[in-house]
């Protein structure tokens, strides 16, 4: 009876609360702006190398009901596996600041979400220097 099927409850938005709270200390106060920005470029070069990955299997599986992408979160070690449409993975790659996350795998710190779906959820980069090269390491940038 106990499992977490469908949308969530109030309970469960509670729970991501605490979760993003918890998140949100990664980066503690006093750390050096420039360890900061070292970790900012990997969390960003680990979002770059989720979405490549993803494009990838965006081609080989155009048309599929629902395909399985990585999570594109910038955490290094996250390897969950989120399904969309292609359609839907379509509409996140409308933006090269857009990635699709597994649901609480956002970073509060240089993200915000701006959807949120049952099986995913999309975030815009909104930090300064990981937008910038979020950008730059789109690999549709010159298709648009
Ligand atoms: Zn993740």
């Amino acid at each position: 009876m106990a499992e977490h099927v469908g949308p969530p409850g109030p309970l469960a938005a509670a729970e991501i609360c605490s979760f993003v709270a918890t998140r949100a200390q990664v980066a503690p106060a006093d750390v050096a702006a420039a360890d900061v920005d070292r970790w900012r470029e990997r969390e960003s070069q680990a979002q770059s190398r989720s979405r490549d990955d993803n494009e990838a299997a965006a081609r080989a599986c155009a048309g599929a009901q629902l395909s399985a992408f990585r999570c594109e979160c910038g955490d290094e070690s996250c390897t969950c596996e989120i399904r969309l449409t292609f359609a839907e993975y379509e509409s996140v790659r409308a933006y090269a600041t857009h990635f699709a996350i597994a649901r609480d795998h956002e970073n509060p710190e240089s993200e915000q979400v701006v959807e949120e779906h049952e099986r995913f959820a999309v975030v815009a980069t909104v930090s300064g220097e990981a937008a910038k090269l979020a950008r730059r390491s789109d690999p549709r940038q010159w298709r648009r």
